[in-house]
């Protein structure tokens, strides 16, 4: 596996561990069918309890059932998933950083103990709905709203592209608090299951096929005033979830470029033309050379930001910066992958081509690649240029 200056010589005991039973629950369970979910557009939800098995949902927490391991660990964790494919690893960051993290840090406590542990388990499935229909980019600007009736709210609006949506038990749904006067934002557990609640699947995808993604319509959903999040109010809510998504996809991209990487040294080795393997002519070998250069800034990028998470000095301008960059090193690699595999390299049979379409989400979602380019070119002057 690609690492070429060695960063991985630096792990400790438990991350070399979380990475190894990663690496091998993908090879063994993910890798031989994910081409096929991949071209019948399913997820293979045999895995969600195997993941919580292995402890894959939001290890980083602590406490009601999280073990608290090192940021580098779950950073390690993102990565193997996401070699395997950006759908599983989807499940994992919207499952444990957009869901179990929010209950955590927003949550009563009666709030954690009925779903962390469950969660974590793999048990109970959430979902994320901050993105709506008219309203991407910009979710400030929000129309689902939240009214208060006697012993709760009552919730109208649309959510859309929401990972898991069909398949939760639960949705965090971030909606203005009418009550208050300047309405401010705020997040609702809402259980898939009430009254007003429909979850449409959103079929026509040509990325991230391998992942359920869906609506949530909320027509006149009551919920009792114990679903509120207590701790949190405003776009700070949504906000520091992101940062927690965000800070596993930088992670992540850098699995499915490694992958990619791999797939296409092996084939320059294997694949003869004109006498012999097509990796000895130069012109491969510079793609090979390009693609192991930017992973490896990738990932160094990628272990930094996991020292200055531990140390409680990462921003979210850090994280925009991560996820920018590796996510289009990514996008950028496993294209030069798939041209290696020539005709090969267009059918699910190998990994680029899936990595190559599924990156044209993972570059849209969770903030796109040119509202991370505004948030760093706000950084850089004290301008920001959003509107
Ligand atoms: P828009 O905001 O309409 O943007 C369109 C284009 O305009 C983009 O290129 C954008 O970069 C550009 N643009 C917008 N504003 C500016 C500006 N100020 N300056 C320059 N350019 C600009 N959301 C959730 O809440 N939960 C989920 O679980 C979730 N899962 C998803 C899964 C998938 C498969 C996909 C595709 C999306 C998912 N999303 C989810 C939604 C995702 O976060 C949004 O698609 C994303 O934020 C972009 O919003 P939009 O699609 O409305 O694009």
């Amino acid at each position: 596996m690609l690492d070429f200056v060695r960063l991985e010589a630096d792990l400790g005991q438990e991350e070399r561990m979380i990475r190894d039973t990663a690496r091998e629950f993908v090879d063994e369970h993910v890798k031989p069918d994910i081409g096929e979910h991949f071209e019948n557009g399913t997820f293979p939800k045999e895995l969600i309890s195997k993941m919580g098995d292995l402890g894959f949902y939001a290890p980083n927490l602590e406490g009601y059932g999280s073990p608290n391991v090192s940021e580098t660990a779950y950073g390690l964790l993102m990565q193997e998933l996401e070699a395997g494919d950006s759908g599983l690893r989807s499940m994992a960051s919207v499952q444990g950083a957009l869901v179990m993290y929010p209950i955590r840090a927003y949550g009563s406590d009666e709030q954690k103990v009925e779903w962390l542990p469950a969660m974590g388990r793999g048990e109970a499935i959430g979902c994320f709905g901050l993105t709506e229909p008219e309203h991407g980019s910009n979710p400030s600007a929000m129309e689902t709203y939240a009214e208060r009736d006697s012993d709760g709210y009552v919730l109208n609006g649309t959510k859309t592209w929401i990972t898991n949506s069909p398949i939760a038990d639960v949705a965090i749904v971030w909606a203005r608090d009418r009550s208050s006067e300047d309405e401010p934002v705020r997040g609702f557990l809402v259980e898939t299951d009430r009254d007003g609640v429909s979850t449409n699947e959103i079929t026509e995808k040509l990325s991230l096929r391998a992942s359920i993604t869906g609506e949530i319509a909320l027509t006149d959903v009551r919920v009792p005033e114990e679903n509120v999040l207590p701790g949190v109010s405003g776009m700070k809510g949504p906000l520091s979830c992101l940062t927690q998504a965000r800070y596993g996809i930088a992670w992540g991209a850098v699995g499915a470029a490694r992958d990619c990487f791999e797939e296409a040294r092996r084939y320059a080795k294997d694949r003869d033309q004109f006498g012999g393997p097509i990796g000895r002519f130069q012109l491969q070998q510079r793609k090979l050379a390009e693609m192991g250069t930017q992973i490896t800034l990738a990932q160094l990028l990628a272990h930094r930001l996991a020292e200055l998470k531990e140390r409680g000095e990462m921003r979210p301008q850090h994280v925009s910066m991560a996820k920018r960059n590796n996510v289009r090193t990514a996008r950028d690699q496993s294209r030069i992958a798939r041209e290696m595999l020539g005709g090969n390299g267009i059918t699910t049979d190998y990994s680029p081509m899936r990595h190559m379409a599924n990156m044209e989400t993972v570059y849209t979602y969770e903030g796109t690649h040119d509202i991370h380019t505004l948030i760093l070119g706000e950084e850089f002057t004290g301008i920001p240029a959003y509107q």
